[in-house]
């Protein structure tokens, strides 16, 4: 099969042409989401970043296994190991079973990805259901000299690794540098070195999540699970895996040493990762008051953001940008990004609706070719994106009769936006949602009744309290001449 695109590969460094291992299929695997609170803005980018990619390989005629895991056991409060594993602190805060925290959380993402309309992976293997591969990897690593065992945890040997391997070949970083910089925290020495980290820890007698294992009852390390589950799924070689940037190092690196050192050979092929998201210029994070969960970003429910934004302005939101960049939200970036998806939606409609002429004032097949090279050259949304917006300008101007289009090229055009933004950038109108707004229409209709038959009656009190509570709620009522009318704030 023939494809023109080019990814950026973390690993090179550089634009590659991508050629997959085995053609039709694909293999993708990207890190999912620890479930141990609710899904936040941090988590919309990458599943959306690599629901874009899923989407366009599907478009080229790929067969693709998208698999993408859930961590519920192992993912511990910091990166050196130590600290109370994430879902089990939940757990003991909220008086809950460790899976009825992941069952909930899992549940609460599962919906928030449906709202961003990303499509559901074909494998979403969990971390507690690969206990036993997790063991099995761990053994071949100690039998293969990269794995030593003290007080019944098992730690990676970095250094007897890096001796015929390249540890730090993906984030760059050179091993004399960590450890010239590495501090000795607490709970560090059992390691060798401060660098290796957790296959296997021992877990204390308090520990919920725990299994027997040939070293001691405990649980396995975050990093393993994504180097076991990728090989199961896909293969001891395959061909993308994707993430967000933060994961980059320490999360991938020790990937990569896993796999290399169980397998004497590299598993991933292409590394992709997406950027961060920003919030006013900062990062997102509790102690700096900015973090948004994806259930607040759509209701409007939380003290940075100015309105609510729907699902889908906030994936055309994330789109407008490449994924290598940057992203910095704003409730000014979100209502320009909200307008942009409006007008994109009002062209599809106008679109459908248009006359064909005997011939055409625009280079159709032109804005074809441009589009798919863009999305080739890396997935480069913005450009697309703006050339979309130009085939936006001539529908206008056609539907206003003061440009023509031929029967064959609306016939190409509708298609070539149909494909682009609904299959490919999994974008949708949202139309769906105006028979929500009809209903608020409704509702408030009935309270100003109530509150008009509350003054008719001189109940002041009730028709006062009804505006006041109306207010709070972003509704203003204005009595005029002609009766109430209201807005929202
Ligand atoms: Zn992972």
């Amino acid at each position: 099969m023939q494809n023109n695109l080019f990814i950026y590969n973390s690993l090179s460094r550089q634009k590659e042409l991508f050629k997959p291992l085995h053609p039709p299929f694909v293999g993708l695997y990207v890190c999912g989401p620890t479930v141990y609170s609710d899904a936040h803005l941090g988590h919309a980018r990458p599943n959306i970043t690599f629901d874009l990619l899923y989407r366009y390989l599907m478009h080229l005629g790929y067969k693709v296994r998208y698999v993408r895991n859930i961590t519920d056991v192992g993912h511990l409060e910091n990166d050196a190991d130590e600290g109370e594993d994430k879902i089990e602190k939940t757990a003991r805060l909220e008086h809950l079973e460790p899976m009825e925290v992941v069952q909930h959380y899992m549940n609460t993402f599962h919906r928030n990805m449906d709202q961003l309309n990303t499509l559901k992976p074909s494998i979403e293997p969990r971390a507690s259901g690969h206990i036993i591969e997790q063991q099995e990897f761990i053994s071949q690593l100690i039998k293969n000299g990269y794995a030593y065992i003290v007080n019944g945890s098992v730690y990676f040997d970095v250094v007897s690794y890096n001796k015929k391997y390249n540890y730090g070949k993906l984030s760059g970083r050179v091993l004399e540098e960590l450890q010239a910089s590495s501090r000795e925290l607490e709970g560090q020495e059992e390691k060798h070195s401060s660098f290796d980290f957790a296959l296997w820890k021992k877990a204390a007698p308090e520990h919920l999540m725990k299994w027997t294992s040939p070293w001691s009852e405990g649980f396995p390390g975050w990093h393993l699970e994504c180097s076991v589950m990728s090989i199961k799924y896909l293969g001891e070689v395959f061909d993308i895996h994707g993430g967000g940037m933060d994961l980059r190092f320490p999360h991938h690196e020790c990937e990569i040493a896993q796999s290399t050192a169980a397998l004497g050979k590299e598993s991933v092929r292409y590394w992709m990762h997406n950027n961060m998201i920003t919030i006013n210029g900062q990062k997102m994070a509790r102690s700096l008051g900015n973090f948004i969960t994806l259930d607040q970003l759509f209701s409007g429910n939380h003290p940075v953001l100015d309105q609510a934004y729907s699902p889908i302005t906030v994936r055309f939101f994330i789109l407008q940008a490449h994924y290598r960049s940057t992203v910095d939200f704003s409730n000014d970036a979100l209502k320009a990004a909200e307008k942009g998806y409006q007008r994109l939606m009002k062209g599809i409609e106008t679109l459908k609706k248009l006359k064909p002429s005997e011939s055409s004032d625009f280079d159709v097949a032109g804005l074809s070719d441009k589009c798919f090279d863009a999305l080739n050259d890396d997935l480069n949304t913005p450009v697309m994106l703006s050339y979309l917006f130009d085939g936006i300008k001539y529908i206008n101007s056609v539907a206003d009769g003061s440009e023509k289009i031929s029967s064959g090229d609306l016939e190409t055009m509708q298609k070539l936006f149909n494909t682009l933004i609904f299959d490919i950038l999994g974008l949708k109108d949202e139309s769906d949602s105006k028979v929500d707004e009809r209903l608020t229409d409704d509702l408030i209709k009935i309270i100003v009744d109530l509150r008009k038959a509350a003054r008719d009656r001189k109940d002041f009190g009730a028709s006062d309290m009804i505006r006041a509570e109306l207010k709070k709620a972003g509704i203003v009522l204005k009595d005029t001449k002609d009766g109430v009318s209201w807005e929202k704030e």
